[in-house]
């Protein structure tokens, strides 16, 4: 940090006209602590996290998030897409393999399974945001392996998925991308099936610009990623704890190279001891804004199931009464008008989570049960800093427009 008086661009916190709503885009700063670390790393050019013999920070960055989550290896990837795909490759699937996925999802997990070889088969999800188990259940005797994308946070029913699956010997992927923080029958999502994937794109509950985390407690799994991820050689023995069979897959793997390097280790160490604060603080601004939008019996916003508890930066909440698409978005368009950004996720052109505009997959289906939900179903970001007096701008907007389409 240069202490010649010059201050660095640090996301102050800009003067702010009374009655505005927010700026839900704006980051929390990242912690002063990997100021120091950066500027380390950026005098010693040691941005490779191979090159040190050990303690790199994306090695370090690994054993602390393994920890939070209490899973036995985890591997730090470029994306929560990349940690998809190798997920996918580590276990092995044969050329083709059926694998379900939710068709609410973001289209780079669709595009992970094509990328991995495998054909993604695409699972009704509902009004709650949580896959339809009736579709999942029609759907599971053709398949091969499940991966699991819990859209927004929303947790679908992991008890019914894992022994759904596991009477079949079928691996569950979770796509915990935007779960980090949420808990199941409190154990953390994204540790409940074999590999548990995780995102640090900044619009994730830990903001490290791009990145990903592979987590999983099967030691040959960790072996097969680490190693395509991009360990060539022996770097295999720079991740500490694995004590496996990296020496039969070593060469006989595709290296990828999907590694995450030291400066993004060196943004997100310092995030996780906020991560339960972000989760709490999230969660408490959710349920604000839901109980202010109780008012109007035409917002619903999907309940929690009973084993969950969630972690949200975002409030999602469906339409009711909304006869035709032209109203919804009058609504969006009266709540940009109060300064509120909605995205209606079946209703913006090319909408990267409506299933429709996936059009890299070859006989796409239809899913009307999803198709509906997307055209009523609403986005708002609430990020965790967000304080009372925000939230009720946000809520206040929602309402007005509301009233004002009725
Ligand atoms: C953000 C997100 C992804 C993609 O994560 P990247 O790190 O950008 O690859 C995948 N799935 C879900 C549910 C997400 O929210």
């Amino acid at each position: 940090m240069p202490d010649d008086g010059v201050t660095l661009p640090r996301a102050a916190a800009p003067a702010r006209p009374a009655l505005r709503a927010p700026d839900v885009h704006r980051a929390e700063p990242i912690p002063d602590a990997a100021w120091d670390e950066i500027e380390r790393l950026l005098a010693s050019g040691d941005l490779f996290r191979y090159t040190a013999a050990s303690g790199a920070p994306v090695a370090l960055l690994e054993a602390e998030f393994a920890g939070l989550l209490g899973s036995r290896y985890a591997l730090a990837c470029s994306s929560c897409s990349s940690a998809i795909f190798l997920a996918l490759k580590a276990l092995d699937l044969p050329r083709g393999a059926r694998v379900l996925v939710p068709a609410f999802t973001f289209a780079a997990v669709p595009s992970a399974v094509v990328h991995a070889d495998c054909v993604p088969v695409l699972v009704e999800v509902g009004e709650d945001l949580r896959i339809d188990l009736g579709d999942f259940r029609a759907k599971l005797a053709d398949a091969d392996a499940v991966l699991i994308s819990h859209m927004r946070g929303h947790t679908s029913d992991m008890d019914a998925i894992l022994s759904e699956a596991g009477a079949r010997a079928l691996p569950v992927i979770e796509d915990a991308a935007h779960s980090l923080g949420t808990r199941w029958n409190g154990r953390p999502i994204g540790t409940l099936g074999r590999v548990g994937c995780f995102s640090f794109q900044s619009y994730k509950l830990v903001n490290g610009g791009e990145g990903g985390m592979l987590v999983t407690d099967d030691p040959e799994v960790a072996a097969r990623a680490v190693i395509m991820s991009g360990a060539y050689e022996e770097n295999w023995r720079k991740h500490p704890g694995f004590q496996n069979s990296f020496t039969h897959w070593q060469n006989r793997l595709p290296l990828y190279n999907m590694r995450m390097q030291n400066l993004s280790a060196a943004v997100i160490r310092p995030q996780l001891v906020e991560v339960e604060r972000r989760a709490r603080d999230g969660l408490a601004n959710h349920d604000h804004v839901a109980a202010r939008l109780a008012a109007s019996p035409r917002f619903e916003v999907p309940p929690p199931l009973p084993a969950e508890t969630r972690a949200p930066d975002s409030i999602q909440f469906l339409l009711r009464g909304f006869a035709q698409d032209a109203q919804v978005l009058a609504f969006a368009a009266a709540a940009r008008a109060r300064g509120v950004e909605v995205q209606v996720f079946g209703l913006s052109a090319g909408n990267a989570r409506a299933f429709w505009n996936w059009q890299f997959l070859p006989d796409l289906p239809d899913l009307p049960i999803t198709r509906a939900m997307l055209r009523r179903a609403c986005d708002v970001r609430l990020p965790a800093r967000l304080v009372r007096e925000e939230l009720d701008l946000i809520a206040d907007a929602l309402l007005a427009a509301e009233a004002e389409t009725a």
